[in-house]
């Protein structure tokens, strides 16, 4: 059995480390408002993570491209991320770990006991349904989910592969990639998607599960409302072009160096949820809107198949000088709602011809 490191308070960690306690408060605050708190509930945070010890984290990747830990590893917030780097202790990681087979296959199996009720799974990556296409120690992808989930105390689906299947799942679909909530149903699951989701959003997460051991309130999709409850669309930086009917009509016309709405671009903010214009990304440089690229949707279920990125998702009506928003919003989102069902019968059909063909080679 593994030796168990997360016996000190997150506290005494930040101490042990050197920091000061009018460092340690300065980070409470950074963190109150990374979690999307009000200023009001620091105190709150300072004392759990006065008593709280640091909770063990297992890192799984399933179908996935690491894009969601590279991000996760540059989070530009150094407060927040060195007192979330204090909150939790990586006890298992794929991409980190020196070992190799058999060894990282026993140390996985010393974790999984020693921490047994107390651990976040982090699952990165979809999980293909068909076992031939992942498996290790032979043991399928869903077989090594359902072990890890099973004594954890949370599940984070960590980008949108393992929130909702992503580029595995796109059609048509030949790994029957699904997310961890199609496989693992009687666990407090999160799904942070993105492609890969904001670093300051997944440590926001994290730290709100080490700081209250309780999830944060989540919408129908199961996403953090806290980094999910606006469209993009709704806080963009060129909103008042859309709003004047001003628009990019090719990528290096003079509407785009004027920095015009993308929307006849492709652009898919009108129906995508994310905090990408807020928070931005690299440290709050910038996000891709800002500089001249449409939004592809990467926090929406299945947005691989919401068409050519590039192209415009509705006819918009009349001058778009008095257009409704909301109106706009809703002919995409039933567009994109109708290429999802669209999608469904898709890899409903193909997997009646696999199945089919199956039976025939049998
Ligand atoms: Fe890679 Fe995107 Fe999937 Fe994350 S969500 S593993 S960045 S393809
Ligand atoms: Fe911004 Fe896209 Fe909405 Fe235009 S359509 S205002 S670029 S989110």
């Amino acid at each position: 059995m593994g030796m168990k490191v997360n016996e000190s308070t997150i506290y005494e960690t930040a101490l042990a480390r050197g920091v000061s306690r009018r460092d340690f408060l300065k980070m409470c605050t950074a963190l109150t408002a990374a979690m999307g708190l009000e200023f009001s509930q620091t105190e709150k945070v300072v004392k759990a993570l006065e008593t709280k010890k640091r909770v063990p984290v297992i890192w799984m990747e399933m179908q996935a491209c690491t894009g969601c830990s590279l991000s996760f590893t540059r989070s530009y917030n150094p407060s927040t991320q060195s007192v979330v780097l204090d909150m939790i202790s990586v006890e298992y990681s794929e991409v980190l770990t020196a070992a190799a087979g058999h060894q990282t296959e026993k140390s996985l199996q010393d974790v999984l006991e020693s921490y047994k009720g107390e651990y976040v799974l982090v699952v990165e990556g979809s999980i293909p349904e068909n076992a031939e296409y992942l498996t290790v120690g032979g043991k399928s992808a869903k077989q090594i989910l359902e072990e890890v989930a099973k004594d954890a105390m949370a599940i984070l689906a960590f980008g949108s592969c393992s929130s909702f299947g992503g580029v595995a799942a796109a059609r048509p679909n030949p790994t029957n990639a699904v997310g961890v909530k199609d496989i693992i149903k009687n666990k407090p699951l999160i799904n942070v998607p993105g492609c890969p989701p904001i670093a300051d959003v997944m440590t926001g997460v994290i730290a709100h599960i080490v700081t209250f051991g309780t999830l944060p309130e989540l919408d129908t999709q199961l996403r953090p409302m806290a980094f999910y409850r606006h469209k993009l669309h709704d806080k963009c930086n060129r909103r008042a072009y859309f709003d004047a009917g001003l628009f990019v009509e090719s990528f290096d016309d003079q509407g785009a160096k004027n920095g015009y709405c993308l929307y006849k671009m492709g652009c898919k903010g009108p129906s995508t949820f994310t905090s990408c214009a807020e928070m931005k990304w690299n440290g709050g440089t910038s996000y891709p809107i800002q500089a001249g690229f449409p939004c592809i949707g990467c926090t929406e279920d299945s947005f691989w198949d919401f068409g050519p990125f590039y192209t415009k998702r509705a006819a918009i009506p009349g001058t778009q000088v008095t257009m409704n928003p909301e109106l706009v919003g809703g002919i995409t989102a039933g567009v994109l709602a109708a290429g999802l069902v669209g999608h469904a019968g898709i890899t409903a059909i193909q997997n009646k011809k696999d199945k089919e063909k199956k039976e025939v080679s049998n």
